[in-house]
C-alpha cells in the first residue's frame, strides 16, 4: 500500500468552519451566502406585509406582493447559484490533490432536526441548523464525492457511530465526549492538543487508513449503543477494502 504516494485527507464538515481538513487546512463559510440570506430575509418580510392571494376567498395578490415575490425568487436562485459555484470550487480544490477522502457519514435529516423544546441545546441547535443549511454541506459533499471518484480516487464514509471522530484522540485513541462549545481538543492521556474539527478529521483519516485501534471503536454508551445499527460490521471499510474497490474499478484511460 502506498498511501503516502497518493494524497489522503480526512474532512470534517462543520458550521463554524465549513470544512476542516486533517492537514490543518480550514475552509471558512463563504460570506456571500450569508449576505444573500440576509437580503432574502429582508425582502420576504416585505412580502409578508403585502396582500397575498387567497384563492378560497377570491382575493387577488397585490402588485406590490407580486413584485416582492419576484424579488424573493430571484434572490433564492442567486443563493443556489452561489452555493453550487462555491461547492464546486472547493471540491475541485480538494480533489485535485487527494485521491482518497475520508469523511463522516452524514445524516442531514437527524442533524437538522429541531432540538427538543426547552432542552439545553435548543438555541445552540437552531443556530447550528441554520448554518448547516447555509453551508449546503450536502451539496459540497456530493461534489467532492463525484470529483474524487471521477478522478479514480476513493471516497470513504466513516461510520461515526463506531468511530466517534469528535470524541477520540487521534494520537492515542482515548475517548472523551466534548461539549459543543469545546473548540479545542486536549487529550488527558497523551496531552495531544489541536483544533476540534481538525482533530476529528484526523481521526477519520486514521480510521480510513486502518490505523485506528479498533478495540476503542464500538464503545457502549448506554442507550446510544442500542440504537447502533447491528447490520453494520465493526471493522467494515477502511483503507484495505477501499483499495480493493478501487482496483476493481479500472480507471478510464486518459
Ligand atoms: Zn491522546
Amino acid at each position: 500500500m502506498r498511501e503516502t504516494d497518493i494524497g489522503a485527507v480526512g474532512l470534517d464538515f462543520g458550521c463554524l468552519t465549513a470544512v476542516a481538513m486533517s492537514d490543518g487546512t480550514k475552509i471558512e463559510n463563504p460570506r456571500f451566502l450569508a449576505k444573500t440570506q440576509r437580503k432574502i430575509k429582508k425582502v420576504s418580510r416585505q412580502k409578508r406585509r403585502r396582500r397575498a392571494p387567497n384563492y378560497k376567498k377570491r382575493i387577488k395578490a397585490s402588485t406590490r406582493w407580486k413584485k416582492a415575490q419576484k424579488q424573493v425568487s430571484r434572490l433564492q436562485s442567486k443563493a443556489a447559484n452561489q452555493r453550487s459555484y462555491w461547492s464546486h470550487k472547493v471540491a475541485a480544490q480538494i480533489s485535485s490533490s487527494n485521491s482518497m477522502v475520508a469523511t463522516e457519514k452524514l445524516n442531514l435529516k437527524n442533524m437538522t432536526k429541531k432540538a427538543k423544546k426547552g432542552s439545553k441545546g435548543q438555541r445552540q441547535k437552531t443556530g447550528l441548523n441554520r448554518s448547516i443549511l447555509d453551508v449546503a454541506m450536502g451539496m459540497l459533499r456530493n461534489a467532492i464525492k463525484y470529483k474524487v471518484e471521477e478522478a479514480g480516487g476513493v471516497f470513504i464514509e466513516v461510520p461515526t457511530l463506531y468511530v466517534k471522530p469528535s470524541q477520540t484522540c487521534p494520537n492515542c485513541g482515548h475517548q472523551k465526549p466534548k461539549n459543543l462549545e469545546e473548540r479545542v481538543h486536549q487529550c488527558h492521556k497523551c496531552n495531544y492538543t489541536g483544533d476540534r474539527d481538525v482533530v476529528a478529521a484526523q481521526v477519520m483519516l486514521n480510521w480510513a487508513l486502518g490505523s485506528t485501534p479498533h478495540g476503542t471503536c464500538g464503545v457502549k454508551r448506554g442507550s446510544q449503543a442500542s440504537t447502533d445499527n447491528p447490520k453494520e460490521p465493526k471493522n467494515c471499510g477502511g483503507w484495505k477494502q477501499a483499495w480493493e474497490m478501487k482496483r476493481q474499478k479500472p480507471r478510464p484511460n486518459s
